[in-house]
C-alpha cells in the first residue's frame, strides 16, 4: 500500500481549523477554577482569561499563530500555506537578499549580542551609522535609536515632561505614548481624532508653559493620515511643540519614503520630535527618534531606555540600515504598495465592508462586537486566509475590526484571493 492511501484523506477544511495554542491547558479546566487569592484573582485577568479560553474552546482564537517561516503574502501555518493580510513588511522588504546579506555579516562581524546598553558598551560604529542615516532621511540633526518604537515613545515623553507640563493627544494615540505619559506623571489632554479645530480649542483652554501636541503620520488602527500642515499651524499659533509618530509613515508616506513631511512639504524643523519604528516597512526591530542634535544627545542621557535596556542588536541594527538605501534605491516598491492598497480597500468596499477612514496601506474592517471580529477571522481562516481581529483595549468594543495591510509584495492573484474570501464570508456584516 502505498504511503498516501495508509494515511487518513482529511478535509481540508478540518485541517485549517485554527489550532489549540495552548497546549490543552482550557481543554479540561475553565478559567473560573482559577483559585482565589491567587496571581490571577484580578478583574483583568479574569475578563482576559475567560476571553482567551472561551475562544480557544470554540475555535475562534486566531491570534498568536505560529509562522514557520519568513512573513510575506504566503506563509506557512501548521503545515499549511496560508494568505496573510495582516503583515506591516509594507514595502515587501522581509526576505530583500541585499538586507538578509548585511544582518548575516553583521552577525559574524559584531556577534549576536552587544553586551551592553548603549550608554556603557552596547554602542556599536553600526549604530552610529544607522543614526546618522536616519537624521539623513528625516533631515534632523541627529537621531538616536532604542531597541523598539514602544520605548521610544516611552523614553521621549518619559525624560521630557513631568506633573507641570502638558500633553495633548491626538485621542487615537498609540498606547506607547500613553504609557510613556503615565511613567512621567504628566498631566494629558486629548482632541478629536484628527481635528485641528478641536486641537486649537484645547490648546486655547489647557496650554501651559511646556506643551507638546503628539500625532501619528498614518493611523495604526484605521489608517488614516494626519493633516499634518494643519497641526503645524494650529501649534504654532500658541506654541506648542509638536511630535509625530510615524511607526507606519516612514518608507510609506512621501515621494522617496520619508515620511509626513515630505508628504505635505513641510520643513522638517517644523517637528520637534520625530518618532519612528524599525519593524513595519523597515523589516528589523528597534525604533527611533530624530530631532535637533542637543535634544538627542539629552535623550541619550536622560532617558531610562538608552540606559537600564539593551542596545539593539547588530543584526537587527544593519538590516536597518540597509534598508533604508533600499527605500532609496527601490521606488517602485512605494508604487506597487499604494496600487495594491487601493484595490484591496476599494474591493472591501465593493463588497461592502466598512473600511473606516482609511487612506494608506492599513485598511480596518470594522464589524460590531469583539465576537463578530473574533468569528470573521475564523471564517476566513477557514478559507486560507490570515486577517488579525483587533478587539479592546486598542480600539473599542464597538469598533472592534480585522485590520489587514497591504504591501508591496502582494500580486494580483493575492488580493484577488482576499476578495473571493471576503466575498464568501461576507454575510451579514457588510454595511
Ligand atoms: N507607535 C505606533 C503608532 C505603533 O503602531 C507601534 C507598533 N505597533 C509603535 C509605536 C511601537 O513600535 P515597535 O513595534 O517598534 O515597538
Amino acid at each position: 500500500m502505498r504511503a498516501a492511501t495508509m494515511t487518513r484523506q482529511r478535509d481540508p477544511e478540518e485541517l485549517r481549523v485554527p489550532r489549540d495554542r495552548f497546549g490543552g491547558l482550557f481543554r479540561d479546566k475553565s478559567w473560573h477554577e482559577t483559585p482565589a487569592g491567587s496571581l490571577l484573582d484580578t478583574p483583568a485577568a479574569r475578563a482576559w482569561l475567560k476571553l482567551v479560553s472561551e475562544g480557544a474552546r470554540a475555535g475562534i482564537y486566531t491570534h498568536q499563530p505560529p509562522l514557520e517561516g519568513r512573513s510575506g503574502p504566503r506563509v506557512e501555518v501548521d503545515g499549511h500555506s496560508m494568505l496573510l493580510l495582516s503583515s506591516y513588511d509594507y514595502l515587501g522588504l522581509v526576505g530583500h537578499r541585499g538586507i538578509e546579506q548585511k544582518a548575516v555579516e553583521a552577525v559574524r562581524r559584531y556577534g549576536t549580542g552587544t553586551g551592553g546598553v548603549r550608554l556603557l558598551t552596547g554602542t556599536k560604529e553600526l549604530h552610529r551609522e544607522l543614526e546618522a542615516a536616519i537624521a539623513g532621511f528625516k533631515d534632523t540633526e541627529r537621531a538616536t535609536v532604542f531597541s523598539s518604537g514602544y520605548l521610544a515613545n516611552e523614553a521621549a515623553i518619559s525624560a521630557l515632561f513631568g506633573p507641570r507640563d502638558l500633553v495633548v493627544l491626538d485621542e487615537l494615540c498609540h498606547r506607547s505614548v500613553i504609557d510613556g505619559c503615565r511613567l512621567a506623571r504628566v498631566p494629558v489632554r486629548r482632541f478629536r481624532h484628527n481635528d485641528p479645530e478641536h486641537l486649537d480649542a484645547v490648546l486655547a483652554r489647557h496650554a501651559r508653559d511646556r506643551t507638546i501636541v503628539v500625532v501619528e503620520g498614518i493611523y495604526s488602527m484605521d489608517g488614516d493620515v494626519c493633516p499634518l500642515p494643519d497641526i503645524v499651524n494650529v501649534k504654532n499659533r500658541h506654541g506648542a511643540f509638536l511630535m509625530v509618530d510615524e511607526a507606519h509613515a516612514l518608507g510609506v508616506l512621501g515621494r522617496r519614503g520619508r515620511g509626513s513631511h515630505e508628504e505635505f512639504g513641510i520643513p522638517s524643523s517644523e517637528v520637534d520630535l520625530w518618532m519612528g519604528s524599525l519593524s513595519k516597512a523597515i523589516p528589523a526591530s528597534g525604533g527611533y527618534l530624530a530631532g535637533r542634535g542637543d535634544l538627542m544627545v539629552y535623550l541619550e542621557h536622560g532617558s531610562a531606555p538608552f540606559m537600564f535596556s539593551a542596545a539593539l542588536c547588530p543584526s537587527a541594527t544593519a538590516a536597518a540600515l540597509e534598508a533604508l538605501a533600499v527605500i532609496d534605491s527601490e521606488p517602485l516598491r512605494r508604487v506597487r504598495l499604494r496600487r495594491n492598497a487601493d484595490q484591496l480597500r476599494g474591493g472591501l468596499q465593493d463588497l461592502g465592508f466598512d473600511t473606516g477612514k482609511s487612506a494608506s496601506p492599513i485598511v480596518p474592517v470594522i464589524v460590531n462586537g469583539v465576537h463578530a471580529a473574533l468569528e470573521l477571522a475564523r471564517d476566513l481562516w477557514l478559507e486560507g486566509v490570515m486577517a488579525s481581529a483587533i478587539i479592546p483595549p486598542a480600539v473599542p468594543r464597538s469598533e472592534s475590526r480585522l485590520r489587514l495591510c497591504a504591501t508591496a509584495a502582494m500580486r494580483d492573484e493575492h488580493i484577488e484571493q482576499a476578495l473571493a474570501a471576503f466575498a464568501a464570508v461576507g454575510g451579514t456584516r457588510r454595511t
